[in-house]
């Protein structure tokens, strides 16, 4: 999946593949498990899934990279800098 490309820095990684988004899922679920954590680091790891739910279903019905308000493209400095990006930087945050 090509579009996987762009979001490579999600997970820092050089090319991002079907197999290293669900390793990242998987690493965040687990930590979001995990007693070595903090209560509020394990908060932090499963808003992560959530997100990365959320980022799988922009992905599959191809709004990823749309604004959710004005549905122009969101640009690649924005997602690079934050792949979770909903909204351009000139429409309110829909969250
Ligand atoms: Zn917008």
């Amino acid at each position: 999946m090509e579009i996987l490309g762009d979001i490579q820095d999600l997970i820092g990684v050089e090319t991002l593949t079907e197999d290293d988004l669900e390793e990242a899922e998987r690493q965040a679920l687990a930590n979001a498990q995990n007693p070595v954590f903090s209560v509020e680091e394990q908060a932090v790891w499963k808003n992560q899934l959530v997100r990365y739910a959320e980022l799988r279903r922009r992905l599959a019905d191809g709004t990823f990279g749309l604004c959710d308000v004005c549905h122009r493209p969101i640009s690649c400095a924005r997602l690079r800098a934050y792949p979770f990006a909903t909204t351009c930087v000139d429409c309110p945050p829909t969250e």
